[in-house]
């Protein structure tokens, strides 16, 4: 479903991804750990087209998207929920669920359904759909976050650290909620730095290193990986 090759993302005379090369395939969920500045963001960001690649290919099944604009992409299937969440905070949380439906373009009967949907999968947000997205907490902003990005109803949803500066407890729902996507057969590419629960959660893995990746496999298998042990878990 997504294939980088050799994809290199540049700040000026900053290069952040370093000729990246990797594969999801369809309902697979596949993680990349690493540290703060390893590229993970802007990685994600070139897959939606919100940072240029300055050399190497995006392929979203099979199509070249490399120089395709975001909403052309957002329309083949993809879709970002983003570090720091990027929730509206002056729009209720129907209002920004509503916005994550427009490349969609449907009946506003097909939207009440989507936000229903939503609704049972995060029930809180539900109770708060008129509140102004900018008082909710942390994690139920997470929640919006992530559900207004399956609004889109995409076929590759990339997650950008999804339990940033929250509460264990909240970080539990998150990756249940992770889970329950992954059930019901979602293709998903995670970027986390929590790589125990990454890796706990995720079909395969890749450890991103200042732009390169330095290790993958399977998911279970990168959970007993001395060096990822050492490195990512504080196992020593
Ligand atoms: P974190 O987990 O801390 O968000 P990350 O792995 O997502 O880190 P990136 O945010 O992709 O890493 O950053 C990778 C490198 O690129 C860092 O050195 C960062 O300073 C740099 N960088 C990111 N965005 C920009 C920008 N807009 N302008 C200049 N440099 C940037």
């Amino acid at each position: 479903m997504l294939k980088l090759e050799s994809v290199r993302v540049s700040y000026g005379a900053i290069e952040a991804v370093k000729g990246v090369s990797l594969e999801v395939h369809e309902g697979e969920v596949v993680t990349i750990i690493g540290a703060n500045g390893a590229g993970k963001s802007s990685l994600l960001k070139s897959i939606v087209g919100l940072q240029p690649v300055s050399a190497g290919r995006v392929m979203v099944n099979g199509r070249d998207c490399t120089k395709l604009p975001p909403h052309l992409r957002v329309g083949l299937g993809v879709a970002l929920s983003p570090e720091g969440r990027g929730v509206f905070a002056d729009q209720t949380v129907r209002e920004n669920l509503m916005l994550g439906a427009y490349s969609l373009k449907q009946s506003q009967a097909a939207n009440e359904a989507a936000i229903e949907r939503e609704f049972r999968r995060f029930p809180r947000l539900g109770e708060r759909q008129n509140q102004l997205s900018g008082t909710l907490s942390g994690g139920e902003q997470q929640m919006l976050a992530i559900s207004r990005a399956l609004m889109s109803e995409p076929r590759l949803l990339l997650l950008d650290e999804p339990s940033l500066g929250l509460a264990p407890l909240v970080i539990r729902d998150i990756f249940d909620a992770i889970r329950g996507l992954r059930d019901s057969g979602l293709t998903i590419l995670l970027v986390e730095q929590m790589a125990k629960q990454a890796l706990g959660v995720a079909d395969r893995a890749y450890v991103l290193e200042v732009g390169n990746i330095t290790v993958e496999g399977a998911g279970r298998d990168l959970l007993n990986d001395p060096k990822v042990k050492a490195a990512y878990l504080g196992v020593h």
